[in-house]
């Protein structure tokens, strides 16, 4: 299984181990990495059997993330993390919703990190949108609540 991992899933301490995966990093995750903790852990990781790859260009990912309107969210890792994925095919590991949401448009596999170890890699998981005032669920996103006019956060469903 070929699986590339965003910075904040190896960061959150919740993904244990690599191992059976064919894991992959961009050179953008690893720098986040080092900042984030002293280059201990990514050489574990590295030891572990990680691989850096660097995507040969962003614009697939750029055009995606716009078409769904999470372009100005996503960082330059976030993008190269999409990038990476459209290119190899691989599962992205991350607990990012813009991020998975520009997956979910492109019909790329994600898994948050949390889950790694429980379920088989893969399993779907539907976003829909809770009414943070009100309570309505929404399928889709929207700026606000049309009925109260609050914030909608999102939430995972069984699809
Ligand atoms: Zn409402």
């Amino acid at each position: 299984v070929i699986v590339v991992l965003d910075a904040a899933s190896l960061l959150s301490g919740r993904l244990n181990s690599i191992a059976g995966m064919d894991a992959y990093i961009t050179p953008d995750v690893a720098s986040e990495l080092e900042k984030g903790r002293p280059g201990v852990q990514l050489q574990n990781l590295l030891s572990a059997g990680l691989k850096v790859r660097s995507p040969t260009c962003l614009d697939e990912a750029r055009r995606l993330a716009a078409s769904t309107g999470d372009l100005p969210f996503l960082s330059i890792p976030d993008l190269s993390v999409i990038s990476l994925a459209i290119e190899m095919g691989g599962t992205v590991i991350t607990d990012d919703f813009r991020v998975q949401n520009v997956l979910k448009a492109a019909g790329l596999p994600f898994q948050p990190a949390g889950e790694i170890g429980d379920r088989t890699i893969g399993s779907v998981w539907k976003w829909i949108y809770r009414c943070r005032g009100c309570g309505r669920y929404y399928d889709e996103e929207r700026r606000d609540c049309p009925i109260c006019g609050s914030d909608l956060r999102p939430v995972r469903s069984r699809g």
